[in-house]
């Protein structure tokens, strides 16, 4: 008799292996080992730099390996959001670079595609908000392509009869989170970084300036220190307009060589990512609710009941995994990247629903930053100090 499914985050990695020694000092104490610390540590790593990572459990365990996955500046686009826009689309230019370059490091796959998504509709309103999501992105200068239902279904033959239009965004791509995690801890290791998983780390304050971190194994100096918590980020003295914004999601099983769909579909309720190991990711709620992390019967028939309505295909696909996480979300929705008045310390944290999409452009910026003194280009504008006014952020 088959299990009951995971609901475990999914393809969890293994547990922390032994772990090195703390170093008694580096150049960059990062702490948070999710995509942003991770990719963070290896930019770092790259300009040459000493880099220590402190993860309190294994790395990904937090939003990261919840995540589906999409790099979609097109299809995630919300009214207000052009700077927002600016800043994703950056992050999607250097993501084909950065894919070859972790491959090139680490020697892992991360199943990037460049499929693109295609956004559909089946009732009126839907067909509506389409139009008006559409219109947004031409605004923005985003290139997408108006589609009706039998195009949609050329696309994708999966999808109902009662899709009946569409938005073609072929710049929006996808990664698999399990496989970059993975690709990421390897790179960050073979380029010399000292990861140290199953290691909670708080910011070590003396005369008003961070020096450093301390742990249970001791204190470590630093230089520079990066606080990538995700929605855990906490630093004492200092307000974070930050809140944990649950997601559900869900993975059905396909045969890898017979996909129900070749390519991403997001609705209003509901995306659709296949991955190239045949599993389909259904995602994802967005819940207020804290850090409780139940799934929910409400979540779970949300996304079934959801995917179902466009794609029929799925009732006879084997659950594989259930799982929730919970996004970093800040006050207005978008990072908060750069110093904060604690001379030192630095915040990458607040990716929200984009944390994938924007790993490139966030460790660019974090990077510059720590070489070159200041945060140029798009990234420039996602300073905590935009906060001032209301928190004692910077
Ligand atoms: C259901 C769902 C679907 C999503 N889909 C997408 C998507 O398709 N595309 C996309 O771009 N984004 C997506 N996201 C958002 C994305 O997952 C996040 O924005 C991103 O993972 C945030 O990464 P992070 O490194 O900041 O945080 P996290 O991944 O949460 O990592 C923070 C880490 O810090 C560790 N930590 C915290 N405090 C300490 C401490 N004191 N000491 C040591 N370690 C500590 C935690 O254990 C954790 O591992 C999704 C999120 C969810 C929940």
């Amino acid at each position: 008799m088959r299990g009951p499914p995971d609901t475990s985050l999914r393809r969890q990695q293994a547990g922390p292996p032994d772990a090195p020694a703390p170093p008694a000092s580096t150049d960059v104490a990062i702490i948070g080992g999710g995509v942003i610390g991770l990719m963070t540590g290896w930019r770092l790593l790259r300009a040459g730099l000493r880099v220590a990572l402190f993860e309190r459990g294994t790395v990904g365990q937090g939003a990261s390996l919840a995540a589906t996955g999409m790099l979609a500046a097109a299809a995630e686009f919300e009214p207000g959001g052009e700077e927002h826009v600016a800043l994703a689309l950056e992050s999607q230019r250097l993501w084909p670079g950065f894919a070859a370059e972790l491959s090139a490091d680490g020697g892992l796959d991360i199943d990037y595609r460049r499929d693109g998504i295609l956004l559909v509709a089946t009732t009126r309103d839907e067909v509506a908000r389409l139009r008006f999501r559409q219109e947004m992105q031409r605004q923005a200068g985003l290139v997408t392509e108006w589609l009706d239902g039998a195009a949609c279904r050329g696309f994708e033959p999966g999808l109902r009869p009662s899709v009946v239009a569409g938005i073609h965004c072929p710049g929006d791509h996808q990664v698999d989170p399990a496989k970059v995690i993975a690709a990421l801890r390897q790179a960050f290791i073979e380029r010399g970084g000292i990861l140290l998983e199953g290691s909670a780390a708080t910011p070590w304050l003396q005369a008003g300036r961070a020096v450093g971190v301390t742990t249970k194994q001791g204190p470590v100096k630093a230089t520079i220190i990066v606080a990538a918590g995700g929605a855990w980020t906490e630093i004492t003295g200092l307000s974070l307009p930050l809140r944990p914004l649950k997601g559900q999601s869900l993975a059905l099983a396909c045969p890898p060589d017979r996909p129900l769909l070749s390519r991403m579909v997001w609705t209003d309720q509901v995306h659709l990512a296949p991955k190239s190991d045949g599993t389909l990711i259904v995602g994802a709620t967005m819940e207020e609710c804290g850090f409780d992390d139940a799934v929910t019967a409400g979540g779970v028939y949300a996304l079934l009941e959801g995917a179902r309505r466009i794609l029929p295909g799925i009732e006879d696909l084997p659950i594989a995994a259930i799982w929730s996480g919970f996004r970093p979300t800040s006050a207005d929705d978008a990072p908060i990247l750069g110093a904060t008045r604690i001379p030192g310390l630095l915040l990458a944290t607040g990716h929200h629903r984009n944390g994938y999409l924007l790993a490139p452009v966030t460790a660019e910026a974090i990077t510059q930053l720590i070489t070159e003194g200041g945060i140029k280009g798009p990234a420039a504008s996602f300073g905590p100090e935009r906060f001032s006014a209301q928190e004692a952020v910077a």
